[in-house]
């Protein structure tokens, strides 16, 4: 029967006397081994392996062996109890009961030495393996806006920044919206109050800058913009863009299509096929919105896989994708800032980061910048 109930104990395991960490060591020993002495052999030599444990490692591994609710020795002989005769059973039962517990308390006494042990040593184990350090990264939308700006730098630009709130006369009367009119709807604004608003897109910083400098201007105005949208996987309440403008005298469309088409290689390789087309922005004059030959599809608006030929997902169909949006200075902007439009021309663009940070990593959800989910960042 001791044979049975010790066979599971290592013979290898470390050993240290009991006495110091349970007190009344040998009168348990005594009592059990009047109930059991079987059970006394298992006690002494478990409560020896446990206070033996030289680590918390090991001492967990003796305690599962020991005391372990699956497949715990004291689990099995309690469990084989019913298989013996009534007069064994009785005394067996009482003994089993009392060797958990104490072992259990054995178990207890010896954990919390090993954790004093482990303090007094001052805390630094020098064999455990190092951690890794912390080390931050620049958020996607900063790693896109820094290339764009890195760019804008290489072709002269200086960086001109504005206040994100902003006088609705900056974000909009100055910049050729007539109070009615409908353009300002495009524009859902949060205001702060009657002539007070968050700045709707960057171009207030042309405003203000125009107003203390004299030209010749050749600027790039990175910021957080505004718009009451309603929040979807393409819209955000909050986004970023860079606008660019270039104000000297004789400056004409060529110059703009030149520098857009050159600002397209950089990002999206000397390939890149390009178009320019017509559209209203009230601060530009003519207005026009670039766009580059769509990149999954090749420009050819559909796609093809096992399943077959089908319209392409990204550009859905068109065989395109807006790149930014562009145009010459309107003489308005001009005279609202006390440029003289017959003595300078200028050219203007502005695209949303957002926009190309998505198509740059693939990011299917504009959501997912503003999270902060690390989960997220960490990929970038
Ligand atoms: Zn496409």
């Amino acid at each position: 029967m001791a044979v049975e109930l010790t066979s599971a104990l290592d013979p290898a395991w470390s050993t240290a006397d009991p006495a110091p960490l349970a007190p009344a060591h040998a009168e348990r020993l005594a009592e059990i081994g009047a109930l059991d002495a079987a059970l006394a052999e298992l006690y002494r030599r478990g409560a020896e392996a446990l206070a033996g444990a030289p680590d918390a490692a090991a001492l967990k591994e003796r305690y599962t062996v020991l005391l372990g609710r699956e497949r715990g020795v004291l689990t099995a002989a309690l469990a084989g109890l019913p298989a013996l005769p009534v007069e064994q059973r009785k005394a067996r039962g009482r003994g089993l009961n009392l060797v958990k517990r104490w072992l259990g308390e054995v178990h207890d006494a010896r954990r919390a030495a090993l954790e004093r042990e482990a303090e007094s040593r001052g805390g630094v184990d020098v064999t455990l393996p190092g951690r890794r350090p912390w080390i931050g990264r620049t958020h996607p939308l900063a790693q896109v806006r820094d290339e764009l700006l890195d760019l804008f730098h290489g072709l002269g630009y200086s960086v001109y920044t504005s206040p994100e709130v902003e006088w609705d006369e900056y974000n909009f009367g100055k910049l050729n919206f007539a109070p009615d009119h409908p353009a300002r709807d495009a524009h859902d604004t949060f205001f702060v109050d009657p002539r007070t608003v968050l700045r709707t897109h960057t171009s207030p910083g042309w405003v203000r800058a125009m107003e203390e400098r004299r030209p010749p201007l050749r600027l790039v105005f990175p910021g957080r913009v505004y718009r009451a949208e309603q929040v979807d996987a393409s819209h955000m309440d909050q986004f970023h863009q860079i606008d660019g403008l270039f104000v000297d005298r004789q400056v004409s469309m060529a110059d703009l299509k030149a520098t857009l088409n050159t600002f397209a290689r950089a990002i999206y390789g000397a390939g890149v096929r390009t178009r320019l087309i017509p559209i209203y922005f009230p601060f530009v004059e003519p207005g026009c919105q670039l766009d580059i030959a769509c990149a999954l599809c090749d420009g050819t608006g559909r796609t093809r896989d096992a399943a077959g030929e089908r319209r392409c997902a990204v550009c859905k169909g068109s065989g395109w994708s807006e790149l930014l949006g562009a145009g010459m200075v309107h003489p308005n902007v001009f005279r609202a800032v006390g440029y003289e439009p017959e003595e300078v021309t200028g050219f203007a663009f502005g695209m949303g980061i957002e926009r190309i940070a998505m198509a740059r990593f693939g990011v299917p959800e504009i959501r997912l910048f503003l999270e902060n989910d690390l989960r997220f960042l960490n990929q970038f």
